[in-house]
């Protein structure tokens, strides 16, 4: 435990571990530099020490469960030259002067946002800050630029829990290349209408095609921000939309069907005073293709799937 480079993977060999203590969960390591002679940066004279002051500065959890704290001992200094008086304090390289937290749990929160399975709200849980500051920290260290607009883009959800009032983020993709061009962290108007607006207008006129689901904010981009561009929505969802409007029609058919026909049943049975049963319909067999119970739904969707298989060989993006 005696280099701080070992514990920490910091790098400041100058800094020894003067005390560790454990308290409860938390670790307490205390550290200081080691008392070298101090030479003013400005005249190149002596400097005296004026006292110590103890700062104390979270990391993240250990390995082993325990929460470390770091107390700074930070040595103040002041120039020995009556005509100069600089002053200065203990640095230490792997905290910022105004932080409270090392500058190595910053890089721990960006790399436990590569696992897709964490939210800002666990990751900020587990490293005692709030979400904000976690978003925050991704937001300063990772920068992913945009890729230029091509005159084909997609724009898809996709869920996340990245935004508290919005769970689905926002994917913007070239549809030449596949590459996603961006990924706005809610699909909310009041973040695309700003994104969308601040791309140069010569970039947005270049858009000649927008592909899209049916969502109604999507096909209005067309509208606000792409000018020259027509709105497509994809053969995938054109097919599935039509299978469902098929589905139904046929659903309220079989059900027409059904309902004539126990009608029919009724009408008989009373006009010969007997209860009388007829064969399923033609019609009511075409419908439910003569199958029982919970695999008539399914016969119905393979059919309609079938005959909308070769359709969708016609819708040309
Ligand atoms: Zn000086």
């Amino acid at each position: 435990m005696n280099s701080i480079t070992d514990i920490l993977d910091l790098e400041d060999s100058d800094i020894h571990v003067s005390n560790i203590q454990v308290e409860g969960t938390q670790k307490l390591i205390t550290l200081e530099y080691k008392l070298t002679s101090h030479f003013c940066p400005s005249c190149g004279f002596r400097m005296h020490s004026r006292g110590i002051k103890t700062r104390s500065i979270r990391h993240p959890i250990l390995q082993d469960g325990y929460e470390l704290i770091l107390l700074l001992r930070q040595r103040r200094w002041r120039c020995t030259n009556p005509d100069c008086r600089y002053e200065t304090n203990d640095s230490f390289r792997f905290v910022d002067r105004s932080r409270r937290t090392t500058n190595a749990s910053d890089m721990l929160i960006i790399f436990a946002f590569r696992n897709l399975n964490e939210s800002a709200a666990s990751i900020a849980r587990r490293f005692n800050t709030s979400d904000t500051h976690a978003l925050d920290v991704f937001d300063r260290y990772v920068k992913m630029d945009r890729l230029p607009l091509s005159d084909i883009i997609s724009i898809d959800e996709v869920f996340t829990d990245m935004d508290r009032d919005c769970k689905y983020a926002l994917v913007i993709q070239d549809f030449y290349t596949g590459d996603p061009i961006d990924l706005l962290r809610s699909r909310r108007s009041r973040v695309t209408e700003p994104y969308f607006a601040a791309i140069p207008p010569e970039e947005r006129n270049k858009v000649k095609y927008l592909l899209s689901d049916m969502y109604n904010p999507y096909l209005s981009f067309v509208d606000k921000y792409f000018p020259n561009a027509v709105s497509v929505v994809d053969s995938f969802h054109v097919v599935q939309w039509i299978i469902h409007s098929i589905d139904m029609y046929i659903r309220q058919l079989e059900k027409n069907f059904r309902k004539r026909d126990r009608e029919r049943e009724e009408k008989i049975s009373a006009e010969q005073g007997r209860s009388v049963s007829l064969p399923v319909s033609d019609e009511l067999y075409i419908c439910s293709e003569n199958t029982a119970g919970s695999s008539c739904q399914t016969a119905i969707t393979s059919s309609t799937i079938r005959i909308f298989a070769w359709i969708r060989t016609f819708i040309v993006l």
